[in-house]
């Protein structure tokens, strides 16, 4: 029974992983987790039934860092919104270009890679941007990775921490 998962999430309600009721009963009776949802479950102790806990959620923010998005030909395109860096143009057939070329000590990473249209990287062809007289419309670099901010609408918590009982 107390091996049920209880789902923690984070303050801002992002799921933050999954413990069993003996820790969520811990979180909830130290006031560092409020409780979203019940299960249907209910624990007995020598003195009272409890609803076990299903979903919970931290009362302060687990900072987690954030996961780097793989570099791909797809994630940059995206990146630069299917525009052209040099000229701004927008377009399906893009490709990319490596600002400091490969041969002069570009890197394949993502403060060095642009999309580019077939006539810019032409241009550009294998000069750096100051000999091709070019410049980037945005300084290219690595975009965040977003998790999704799932919020579960319409619910409030049932009830306060401190009104729940702690099995002793
Ligand atoms: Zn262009």
């Amino acid at each position: 029974m107390f091996n049920a998962p209880v789902l923690v999430l984070n303050q801002n309600y992002e799921p933050l992983n999954v413990c069993d009721i003996r820790r969520a009963f811990n979180l909830l009776g130290a006031d560092k987790a409020e409780l979203l949802e019940r299960n249907h479950q209910v624990i007995h102790t020598p003195r009272m039934a409890i609803p076990a806990p299903a979903v919970i959620r931290l009362v302060y923010l687990v900072k987690r860092p954030r996961p780097r998005v793989k570099l791909s030909r797809r994630e940059i395109f995206a990146r630069d919104r299917h525009t052209c860096q040099y000229c701004g143009s927008s377009s399906r057939d893009l490709t990319i270009d490596h600002v400091v070329p490969k041969h002069r000590g570009g890197r394949h990473e993502w403060e060095n890679l642009v999309a580019a249209c077939h006539a810019c990287n032409h241009r550009k062809g294998s000069k750096t941007l100051a000999e091709a007289r070019m410049s980037l419309l945005r300084e290219p670099r690595a975009p965040r990775g977003s998790l999704p901010l799932r919020k579960l609408p319409g619910r409030r918590p049932e009830r306060h921490v401190a009104d729940l009982p702690v099995p002793g």
